[in-house]
Parts: structure tokens; C-alpha cells; sequence
């Protein structure tokens, strides 16, 4: 049995988007209230009745949570242009490293946008 699980975090950040057109509300600093859903896929252990231990990932992401809440997001490395599409690949790439099972990144910068990416 496959299935498709996922734990959503959220964090709180500032940034500004600096390639938009001068005038743009993405160009001048804000902050946002991030979800973070980290979608993973695998197979069930039949004697444990999951494939992975909702607090293993967790813990396996704390660190980069920890990188990222309150902070201003265009200081971090690779995060210079901090739109969400650039975020989740930035996230797929770090989390990727120890969670293979690692689906897909799904982020919602505000309540009604927001941006999916599996790594391709
Ligand atoms: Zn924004």
C-alpha cells in the first residue's frame, strides 16, 4: 500500500521581491504569515501501520523552520529574490537531502496563493 501523507509548519517572515517593475507592491518590504506543507510518499509497513513517524519529520525540518521564521528572507543564502517559487525549490533542496520520501513542497504565501513544486 502507497500512500501520500503530509505535516504542514508555518512561519512567519519579511521580504521583498526585487526583480518586480518599480511601483510594484512586491517590491517594497512586507511579511507574510508562510504554510509550509511537506508532501511525502512511500509504502506502509504493514507491522507499523505508517512509513514514516509524523515527529521524525518534525524534527528532520526544525532546523531549516528555525533558519526561516522571523528572519528577513532576502539575508539568507539562495533567498536573495525570495518569491514563493524560488522558497520551494530552496526548501525541496534542503529537505530532499534527508527525507528522500520527500513529494512535494507546497507553500501558501498568503490565504489564497500559493505554489506546489516536485522537483522537476
Ligand atoms: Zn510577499
Amino acid at each position: 500500500m502507497t500512500v501520500e501523507i503530509y505535516k504542514e509548519f508555518t512561519f512567519e517572515a519579511a521580504h521583498k521581491l526585487p526583480n518586480v517593475p518599480e511601483g510594484h507592491k512586491c517590491g517594497r518590504l512586507h511579511g507574510h504569515s508562510y504554510k509550509v506543507k511537506l508532501h511525502l510518499k512511500g509504502d506502509v509497513d504493514e507491522t507499523a501501520g505508517w512509513f514514516i513517524d509524523f515527529s521524525d519529520i518534525k524534527s528532520v525540518f526544525k532546523p531549516t523552520l528555525d533558519m526561516l521564521d522571523h528572519y528577513y528572507l532576502n539575508d539568507i543564502p539562495g533567498l536573495e529574490n525570495p518569491t514563493a517559487e524560488v522558497l520551494s525549490m530552496w526548501l525541496w533542496e534542503r529537505v530532499k537531502k534527508d527525507l528522500p520520501q520527500l513529494h512535494a513542497v507546497e507553500i501558501m504565501e498568503t490565504c489564497t496563493s500559493g505554489v506546489l513544486y516536485k522537483g522537476e
